[in-house]
């Protein structure tokens, strides 16, 4: 019988457990390509999977880890041959398919882009499924026609991985970031990432008017409910809000006022199903335009054996930046 190190959580009467244990291959999902996972990273979504604190996980036994950097073993995709440098995300990897917490993975190749030029395998990881959500973030908003010269950029979560990759990318591209954070110890590390102004998520944490007035022409928000809702509130004419996350909330307590008396528009993000061409262009963009010693700073690293500890770090907003996981 071959196994492999993993991750597994288990479902039994008294709740889920989460347990580092051998994994029989032969239990592998059907897939058409299997890789050898050398890199995954903690996301908030895996603290929710290893946690169960929200129904993520759809099927047990499940392996937990939403996203991998790894080399193909075995093949029957025609896009893919043994020894390909592979980077997945998404795709209800981790939820409903095996995950990437695991020294093997069995997927669909459709689901697979190639490591991108200029990237290395611990690198893709760095950035994982956090940071090339930051991108779609900042693609919707390149999108839309906004530039540094409409205004500030405002970041919420900024100092946990989607903020992080956010602040550095639009600190590259020469916009005003204020970085919105509950963690004022961190200001000096999202000054590091090239964020000009730091502001306190309390000043956004309660309701407030239907419009109030115009601070940002551009924001990407990883927290939703009462913070984006004052996000809009305070978007310029014009402008436009990115939302990919709910790390405050899922709920929405807003108005239509800032849509129809400022034309702002919100841009809602989802990694998980995102088509391949926009995947490619998006890890292209991420190796072109994200500084490699801002990345560096972000992140820290773990060996897979260490991952489940981190759960309730990353739900309790106590993780800086990314982590990468090392499997082998
Ligand atoms: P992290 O935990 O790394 O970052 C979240 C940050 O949000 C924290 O670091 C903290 O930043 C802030 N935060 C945490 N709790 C609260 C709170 N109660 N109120 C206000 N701010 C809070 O998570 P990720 O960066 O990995 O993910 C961020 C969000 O984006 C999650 O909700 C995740 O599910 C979502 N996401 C969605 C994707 C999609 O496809 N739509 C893909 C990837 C992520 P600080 O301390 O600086 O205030």
């Amino acid at each position: 019988m071959a196994t492999f190190k993993a991750w597994v959580i288990e479902k039994g009467e008294a709740g889920q457990n989460l347990r580092f244990t051998d994994f029989d291959e032969a239990n592998l999902m059907d897939g058409d390509v299997t890789v050898r996972v050398t890199h995954s990273t903690l996301n908030y979504k895996d603290g929710l999977a290893m946690t169960g604190r929200s129904p993520v996980v759809r099927r047990f036994p499940m392996i937990p880890g939403i996203d991998f950097s790894g080399v193909v073993e075995s093949s029957e995709h025609p896009d893919y041959t043994p020894g390909d440098a592979v980077v997945l995300t998404g795709w209800g990897v981790g939820e409903s398919h095996l995950g990437a917490y695991a020294e093997r993975a069995r997927v669909k190749g459709d689901w697979l882009v190639p490591l991108p030029d200029g990237l290395k395998a611990e690198e893709a990881m760095a950035v994982g499924t956090a940071g090339y959500t930051a991108m779609l973030c900042v693609m919707a908003l390149d999108a839309h026609g906004l530039s540094p010269s409409d205004g500030p950029a405002i970041v919420t979560g900024a100092s946990g991985g989607v903020g992080s990759v956010a602040v550095a990318l639009l600190a590259k591209a020469g916009w005003h970031v204020i970085a919105v954070t509950g963690r004022a110890g961190e200001a000096d590390y999202l000054t590091s990432l090239g964020a000009s102004e730091i502001l306190d998520r309390a000043e956004l944490a309660n309701p407030g008017k239907p419009l109030a007035k115009e601070r940002w022409a551009a924001g990407i928000d990883a927290v939703g409910s009462t913070t984006l809702a004052n996000l809009l509130a305070a978007t310029k004419a014009d402008g436009a809000i990115a939302a990919c996350g709910l790390a405050g909330g899922m709920d929405l307590p807003t108005s239509v006022a800032p849509f129809i008396l400022r034309g702002v528009s919100l841009f809602g993000i989802n990694s998980v199903t995102t088509p391949l061409p926009k995947r490619r262009q998006a890890w292209a963009r991420i190796a072109k335009e994200l500084d490699r010693d801002l990345l560096a700073r972000m992140t820290s690293t773990v060996p897979l054996a260490q991952v489940g500890a981190l759960a309730e770090d990353i739900l309790a907003g106590r993780i800086r930046g990314r982590t990468v996981v090392t499997i082998r």
